[in-house]
């Protein structure tokens, strides 16, 4: 899972397919197919950490997971990113950019909306606490967050 990172991606938030991520308080930010088409094809599904941020606004720690999309019948990936931080509105059409610093676990099926809250509520805490350390914190400062947005890079 660690072989591709750092993993720096930029590209347009479109609208996901209406799992309720929002209203369990989560929202996820997901990235157009054309850009999941872009990672490499043997990256492993599961949760993540890095930075990311929207248009030329700050840099924020986030949550990434890259799992099996159901629109497509679980054959193609979805990359969607949760920001931690409250942003006044949504920001869908907008260019995030983000670089995937660490991996966390694999993908789980929960028995529970609870459990899979709580789950997500753990690993942003684990998030939180590498993304502090020099070797994750060092990439916060990285100049692919100050290059001018609208082109579409993958790892640069
Ligand atoms: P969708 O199914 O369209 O992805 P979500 O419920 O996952 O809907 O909400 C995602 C949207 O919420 C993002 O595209 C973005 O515009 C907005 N949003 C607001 N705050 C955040 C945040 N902290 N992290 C990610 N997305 C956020
Ligand atoms: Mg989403």
């Amino acid at each position: 899972a660690m072989r591709h990172l750092p993993y720096f991606c930029r590209g347009e938030v479109v609208k996901g397919f209406g799992r309720g991520s929002k209203e369990l308080g989560i929202p996820t930010a997901n990235f157009s197919e054309q850009v999941v088409e872009s990672f490499p094809s043997d990256i492993s599904t599961g949760i993540y950490y890095g930075w990311a941020c929207v248009g030329n606004g700050d840099v924020h720690k986030m949550v990434l997971s890259i799992g099996w999309n159901p629109f497509y019948k679980n054959i193609k990936k979805s990359v969607e990113t949760h920001i931690i931080h409250t942003f006044k509105e949504d920001f869908y059409g907008e260019i995030l950019s983000i670089v995937i610093t660490g991996y966390i676990r694999p993908e789980k099926n929960f028995d529970s909306l609870a459990a899979l809250i709580s789950a997500i509520q753990e690993d942003i805490e684990e998030a939180k606490r590498q993304l502090d350390l020099p070797e994750h914190l060092k990439l916060k400062e990285d100049n692919f967050f100050h290059q001018p947005e609208g082109k579409i890079v993958n790892n640069r």
